[in-house]
């Protein structure tokens, strides 16, 4: 472990460029595909190594305009093999043939069929679905493929149609539905409970057109209060900025630290003394070496390894876990059974954690 993390599971965003403008993303951090961006991300990649994450997940902004990704992800690959999934938008997974070799899984976000991913994100659903065929058809080696949607009240009720239209690309490709968040926001279909009914019912629906489907909403639900959960993944993921600057949730004390800041700029300016006072106890925690696992940010990523550490039967999380095969030691395997039973579930199944892992 390092400052109290596993560091098994790493995020970075390896560029603020892209090429498209979707209408939820945030143009204060994001730029435009053409703005310069100097960075020697080789440098960046060795700071990375230092902590072997063993699934590397490449985002962005858009990575597909890096000219030297190919040259990183080989390098990643030989220095200390991660697996690595690539996050793309969809204007051109071509771009990224060069790159396939050292790809272990390329992830596709489309919110749905054409004209709705067009309305969030400038760029017809059909177009990236009929990009995926022509790829499919035209590369002599193809990474897994899965599509990424995150589901809200504008697409739930379209997605029965992109998932029969995505099955006729290849019955093969994974379609991963996500939870919009925050998930009491507007746009969120369970922001009353009773909406998760609703959505297993269109989940079943779209199984019935496409095997290959798959959800991580039941992660998130199993929360009674969605503005404060408990996210055990923050202990074993990390992010890195596009010069490999180290981040993480909450598990080192400058983060939280880092992360009072900016609760206490905004308790302050509604007067929650008691509130800021909470904040400060929990840094304080924190430095005595206390393990606290509260969130009150909430970004839904790795979510799936959370059910994993407490026991709970998910089908997202399995696909998932295989990424960890070959790439646990003995010695992790121990590791992770100490601090789970201590701090997680006292009743955790290290075993069978690594049955599924190593496919056993
Ligand atoms: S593809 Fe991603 S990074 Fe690019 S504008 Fe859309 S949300 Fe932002
Ligand atoms: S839910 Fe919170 S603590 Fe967990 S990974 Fe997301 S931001 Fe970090």
């Amino acid at each position: 472990m390092i400052n109290n993390n596993f560091c098994w599971i790493a995020t970075w965003k390896v560029t603020d460029r892209c090429n498209l403008h979707c209408a939820y993303c945030d143009p204060s951090i994001m730029k435009r595909a053409n703005e310069p961006e100097t960075i020697n991300r080789f440098e960046a990649l060795d700071r990375i190594a230092a902590y072997k994450p063993r699934i590397l997940n490449i985002s962005g902004g858009e990575p597909s305009l890096l000219k030297e990704l190919p040259g990183l992800l080989s390098r990643a690959k030989a220095v200390w093999n991660p697996y690595i999934r690539v996050v793309h938008n969809g204007t051109g997974p071509q771009k990224l043939a060069e790159a396939f070799p050292y790809i272990d899984r390329l992830v596709i976000s489309v919110d749905g069929p054409g004209e709705v991913n067009a309305a969030t994100r400038g760029l017809g659903g059909d177009a990236v679905l009929d990009r995926i065929a022509a790829l499919i058809n035209s590369a002599e080696r193809c990474p897994e493929l899965m599509i990424n949607t995150v589901v809200t009240e504008k697409n739930i009720d379209t997605l029965k149609r992109f998932a029969a239209q995505l099955a006729a690309v290849s019955p093969r490709i994974g379609l991963g539905l996500a939870p919009v968040m925050p998930p009491e926001s507007e746009l969120s279909v369970v922001r009353e409970r009773d909406g998760y009914r609703r959505f297993l019912d269109v989940f079943a629906e779209i199984k019935s057109v496409h095997s290959a489907v798959t959800h991580d909403f039941d992660c998130l639900l199993r929360h009674k209060n969605f503005r404060k959960i408990q996210c055990y993944n923050q202990y074993f993921s990390v992010h890195f900025s596009p010069r490999g600057e180290l981040f993480t949730c909450g598990a080192s004390l400058g983060s939280q630290l880092r992360r009072t800041d900016r609760a206490y700029g905004k308790i302050l300016k509604k007067g929650g003394l008691k509130k800021a006072f909470t904040m400060l106890a929990r840094a304080v925690n924190g430095r005595m070496g206390r393990v606290d696992f509260t969130c009150r940010n909430i970004c839904g990523c790795e979510s799936w390894f959370d059910m994993l550490l407490l026991g709970l039967d998910t089908e997202y999380a399995p696909i998932a876990l295989r990424a960890f095969k070959g790439r646990l030691t003995d010695e992790d395997y121990t590791e992770l059974d100490t601090f789970v039973k201590k701090h997680i579930n006292a009743n955790f199944d290290a075993a069978k954690f690594k049955r599924i892992v190593e496919g056993l």
